[in-house]
């Protein structure tokens, strides 16, 4: 067991590069076993009303300047969000997976990308983005696995979309 760092933006484990899923990825620098936290979600810590307006801004910008925008909260508890989108999140590079091979942990009011299985050097590291089936048709998936349900979705909700 290594001793945790206060802020843990970087890691030894990994490195951003350009990915085939979606701009850019995080992969692995080396082989990283089963359950290593590998890197820390960091952000600013907003209340949900402002983490709301966020998204609206967001949502309306990509509208007017046709580019696509990024939203990068992420739910820390019942009152407060982590906006991600800050230069030093490296984990925010991370893209979602539906066949992943990271999970997210929250553990007192820290976020940590978590390996589930053995990663290989190489490998683009994933997990998945846990997002609603509300809008589910707002995100559509290209990240290539052979289980890719070709939405952002939480998997619990995967047996909603074989319905549609
Ligand atoms: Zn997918």
């Amino acid at each position: 067991m290594t001793s945790e760092p206060l802020l843990a933006t970087s890691s030894p484990y990994i490195e951003v590069k350009k990915s085939r899923i979606h701009n850019n990825g995080v992969f692995a620098r080396m082989d990283i076993p089963k359950g290593v936290r590998i890197i820390q979600y960091v952000g600013e810590k907003i209340t949900k009303r402002e983490a709301d307006r966020r998204a609206d801004l967001v949502i309306e910008e990509s509208k007017t300047s046709k580019t696509l925008g990024a939203v990068y909260l992420f739910e820390l508890n019942k009152r407060y969000d982590i906006d991600g989108n800050v230069h030093w999140n490296t984990a925010r590079f991370i893209n979602h997976s539906c066949s992943p091979n990271c999970e997210t942990i929250n553990e007192d009011g820290k976020i940590w990308i978590e390996s589930t299985r053995n990663i290989k050097k190489g490998e683009e590291l994933g997990y998945n983005y846990g997002y609603d089936f509300e809008s589910y048709e707002e995100h559509p998936c290209k990240c290539s696995s052979s289980a890719c349900v070709g939405y952002i979705l939480q998997e619990k909700q995967w047996k909603k979309l074989q319905k549609k």
